[in-house]
């Protein structure tokens, strides 16, 4: 049941209802308006059947059926670069000016955060009128209470443009504030909802820890970020998890790091949940871990393996190495697992076939103890990493290095590979500022098909992409 309050906000997801109540940082800041006083929040996602460049249903709000033009203030929440495309879907199909500059005082304002704000928020600042950088739910509340103060949008924009944290695109003009950093006593997040039609179906989603204290030299969650790694005690987190949960999603940027990792998961177990981690370092994996894991209903175990080589790894700075993978896959196996899933990037800086190669030899020597899936990512990379400015690696040279691992691989261990043209587009934006954010625009009305997308980058003023697109053919 929706909370009455004078000051309403549509907390809007860009991607549909499934992927957004799976975000615990949607979760958070849902939870941040409704407890403050005086605001209330619904929640708002994108049609589910929503295509690109093509009509769809009018977004209205979760709780009251509102529709999303009809509110003063809108919160969105973004977690990637290929999420702006959402953005103009939302916009189009609720009859809101997407580019900010065709807005005025008839139409809501618009505040976004999330986790696109730790690299580069640029491309979003085509879009909304104002972007709190980094940690928002401690002064979410204050920012919202500023605009519905101000006379005026423009009233508006001049007060989140004094206040700390806030980028106002039409102020600042691409000169990013710091990050905000909320007080210690706000953590731990957790999730208000559970539903059995989020991707995460009917899981209590908390976090264990915030940040990390590792240095991956391509990770925008490194240790330089917003302080490094914030722990959460063990204690706090078993007592935030409800009696009736079956389903607990222990969430951070490195939560196996957590030094009672072991312990939470175990009491977890011995409660009769099934315990789902967002992210295991395979150092981290050992005997007592994963035979918890396995208690914790864990048929697969899944980790990173980041590069396709030693080498590479190493260049990455990650501590993966391939007696911890080994030492995974047996582990998984010793407990009855089904499988092992290991992530890894291709077409990192340096890489060349042999680290392919590399990657072939092991990955077989591994499905030798248990089955084994890839799950493989072009590497794109980010603001506000040592990797930053990096080319991508072409998408010729992407697709003919998943083919070598396919073919080498065939009939020994399940490799799938998420679109390298798509991973072109996420590398542009994420190296990108306002004017790429506009090009994702006209992409979207044009049907958002990769030719869209190229031919709208082409058109830039700006030399960059057109330098990428040489790299990137079609
Ligand atoms: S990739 Fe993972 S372990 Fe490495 S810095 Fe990022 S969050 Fe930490």
């Amino acid at each position: 049941m929706g909370k009455q309050a004078p000051v309403r906000v549509a907390l809007t997801y860009p991607s549909p209802y499934a992927a957004g109540m799976s975000s615990l940082g949607f979760q958070r800041i849902y939870r941040a308006l409704q407890e403050a006083p005086g605001l209330s929040c619904e929640r708002c996602f994108l049609d589910d059947d929503a295509r690109p460049g093509a009509p769809s249903e009018v977004p209205i709000t979760y709780e009251s059926g509102t529709e999303l033009a009809a509110f003063r203030i809108i919160a969105l929440s973004v977690a990637y670069e290929l999420e702006l495309g959402g953005i103009v879907q939302l916009f189009d199909a609720a009859g809101i000016p997407a580019l900010r500059e065709d807005r005025d005082d008839r139409h809501p304002f618009v505040l976004a955060g999330g986790p696109l704000t730790f690299s580069n928020p640029l491309p979003l600042g085509a879009f909304v009128d104002a972007i709190v950088m980094g940690e928002a739910e401690g002064i979410v509340a204050d920012i919202v209470r500023a605009i519905d103060a101000a006379g005026s949008r423009a009233a508006a924009l001049d007060a989140l443009a004094a206040m700390p944290h806030v980028y106002v695109p039409a102020r600042h003009l691409g000169t990013l504030p710091t990050s905000a950093q909320c007080d210690d006593a706000l953590l731990p997040a957790w999730a208000p909802i559970r539903t059995p039609h989020a991707e995460l179906r009917d899981m209590f989603l908390v976090e264990v820890e915030r940040g990390c204290s590792r240095g991956c030299t391509y990770c925008v969650m490194r240790r330089s970020t917003n302080g490094g790694m914030r722990i959460v005690p063990a204690e706090r987190v078993l007592s935030l998890v409800p009696d009736d949960a079956r389903r607990v999603g222990l969430v951070g940027a490195a939560v196996s790091d957590h030094p009672k990792i072991v312990e939470i998961v175990s009491s977890l177990a011995d409660r009769g949940c099934d315990v789902g981690l967002s992210s295991l370092r395979p150092d981290r994996l050992t005997e007592p871990f994963v035979a918890a894991l396995a208690r914790a209903g864990h048929r697969t175990l899944t980790t990173a393996m980041d590069g396709t080589s030693e080498r590479v790894r190493e260049g990455l700075e990650r501590r993966a190495k391939v007696q911890h993978l080994t030492r995974a896959a047996e582990l998984a196996r010793a407990h009855g697992m089904d499988r092992l899933k290991l992530y890894l990037m291709i077409g990192v800086p340096g890489e060349e076939d042999a680290d392919v190669d590399e990657c072939v030899e092991l990955v077989s020597q591994l499905s030798r103890r248990i089955p084994v899936a890839l799950g493989i990512a072009p590497f794109c990379s980010k603001r506000n990493t040592p990797l930053d400015g990096q080319p991508y690696a072409g998408i010729d040279v992407i697709d003919r290095r998943l083919e070598r691992l396919r073919r080498g691989l065939r009939g020994r261990a399940d490799v799938r590979g998420t679109s390298a043209r798509w991973g072109f587009i996420e590398w542009v934006l994420a190296q990108g500022g306002e004017a790429e954010g506009r090009a994702a625009l006209t992409a979207v009305r044009a049907g958002g098909s990769f030719a869209a997308y190229k031919k709208a980058f082409a058109a830039l003023p700006t030399e960059r992409p057109r330098r990428a697109l040489a790299i990137a053919p079609a």
